[in-house]
């Protein structure tokens, strides 16, 4: 299988390259030169393995430079005993028509893991195909969750550092035990005075400096990220879909071949354009529902077919979703439109405007598959509460969007067919939210909010959350933006 950039389809690459290069040159998204197809007999036999059998299925295809030995082993370190439950991704059945996809079992409790596992051993084997002889280092600036689950994702992988920047006090008190008690030997994690965009700024001006690379390069590293818009990041996310539509089939609930909707909880667009994939593969999925919060930026763009970004920005209570340009929307443009051209024009203009509205081709398309809608915070906790006190059922804030918007899917259409709630985060994370929409006072430390949590629903916090207060803190590091660079230095030098 070969790659190419969905602004120029001319130069191919192979996997390995495209993971390793991350952004192609030109600015633009690597995409497969064309997707596997599976036939109900394929996804029926893929029914009868576990999560690593389903993922290799589903992987190899996309991967043939690597030996089925290879990935097999990268597969089983990447969804092993890192996760809680069997499935690294299990389905939770509301009633008969409504399951609840649970991608939160991982290392840190939120869906990023199920990307993040995998990304570093395929970014080593690649770089290795590549015949790449120095070390990676990952730079990272984060506003929260990518950052943890970056971390453990590469703890301890060989030839491999990571380095973690947050803005200090712009992250909530979890957050922050999170990443300062992060083991492993390859590890490091430094707060920046100043808020988030200043700990991005400096990384990305860190990635731009070539006589520091050059510097590094000399002493047997190189700088890369862990972005989401690595084709290494979202292959893995395929392969839930293609597993959540299987336990359904088994479970008796549906017929392999029924369709069945799928609702994700959307920011940077990369979840809900791998459940788009995984349709063009041939999986029966209807609708895809792509849920936002306030920043209802992808609402529009589905209601109108214009992509505006010129709007105000709200912080909310799902904040992995508080997001204007989803970058990942690219490749959904090139799926339909299969005109590199096109794409860079709309890019372009989206450079340029903030804002690009594409052709009436594509939004046939696109309202024949998608459907856009947005929820504030106040329904958000509402739909928290209902379905709590009607199921037993506790979600975080993300899913919760998304299941609200089900829910308003159901009663604009007047019909009920079998769908997927896409789950994304574990209400522990997200505790002080979870606690205001079930009725409790919040006013407490983060720590002392996950046991009230546990305590009032007697559900169990998830291992990676318990007892985070009594972790050794290994990283106390505080900067200022201009000191960043000679930290990357330092940490490098050790
Ligand atoms: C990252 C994240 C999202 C958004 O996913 P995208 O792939 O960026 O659309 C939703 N919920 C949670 C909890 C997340 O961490």
């Amino acid at each position: 299988m070969l790659y190419y950039s969905t602004r120029n389809s001319k130069e191919k690459v192979t996997a390995s390259q495209a993971i390793s290069h991350g952004l192609a040159p030109d600015g633009g998204l690597y995409v497969p030169e064309s997707l596997p197809q599976l036939t109900l007999e394929d996804i029926k036999a893929l029914g009868k393995e576990n999560y690593r059998g389903r993922a290799f299925g589903i992987m190899k295809p996309f991967l043939d430079e690597f030996t089925k030995p290879e990935l097999k082993a990268m597969i089983a370190r990447a969804y092993g005993d890192n996760f809680d439950s069997d499935s690294a991704a299990p389905v939770h059945f509301l009633d008969d028509n409504t399951a609840v996809l649970e991608l939160w079992h991982g290392p840190t409790c939120a869906f990023k893991d199920m990307a993040l596992q995998m990304l570093p051993h395929l970014l080593t084997a690649s770089l290795k195909k590549c015949g790449e002889k120095r070390k990676v280092c990952i730079l990272v600036a984060t506003s929260g969750d990518t950052g943890k689950a970056a971390l453990e994702g590469f703890a301890d992988v060989e030839n491999t550092k990571i380095l973690v920047f947050y803005p200090h006090n712009g992250v909530s008190d979890v957050q922050q035990l999170q990443m300062v008690t992060q083991t492993g030997e390859n590890v490091g994690v430094a707060a920046v005075r100043g808020n988030f965009d200043d700990a991005q700024t400096g990384v990305k001006q860190i990635f731009g400096d070539r006589e520091f690379a050059e510097k590094l390069s000399e002493k047997g590293w190189f700088l890369s990220s862990a972005n989401s818009i690595n084709w290494g990041r979202l292959l893995p996310q395929i392969v839930y879909y293609f597993s959540a539509y299987c336990d359904y089939a088994n479970s008796g609930k549906v017929s392999c071949g029924d369709t069945v909707d799928f609702v994700v909880p959307t920011g940077n667009f990369g979840n809900i354009l791998a459940c788009w994939y995984a349709k063009n593969m041939g999986l029966p999925v209807g609708k895809l529902i792509c849920a936002s919060n306030q920043n209802n930026v992808l609402a529009d763009f589905f209601a109108h077919g214009v992509y505006d970004r010129n709007r105000t920005f709200h912080t909310t209570i799902s904040p992995s979703m508080d997001i204007l340009v989803s970058s990942n929307l690219e490749r959904l443009l090139y799926s339909v439109c299969k005109n590199d051209r096109e794409v860079a024009a709309y890019m372009d203009e989206l450079a340029k405007t903030g804002r690009y509205e594409v052709s009436d081709a594509i939004k046939a398309v696109i309202n024949e598959h998608f459907v856009g809608g947005y929820c504030s915070d106040d329904d958000t906790k509402a739909a928290i509460n209902k379905v709590y006190t009607e199921n037993g059922y506790l979600m975080d804030t993300h899913t919760a969007v998304a299941y609200k918007k089900l829910t308003d899917y159901r009663m604009d259409t007047g019909r009920v067919y079998p769908a997927v709630v896409v789950s994304t985060a574990s209400p522990y994370k997200f505790c002080d939210s979870v606690l205001d929409a079930l009725g409790y006072g919040t006013d407490a430390p983060g720590t002392e909010l996950i046991e009230k949590l546990s305590e009032t629903t007697k559900t169990a916090i998830p291992k990676p959350l318990s007892g985070l207060d009594k972790r050794e803190k290994r990283f106390g590091l505080v900067v200022d933006k201009q000191d960043m660079k000679s930290v990357v230095a330092d940490f490098l030098n050790k």
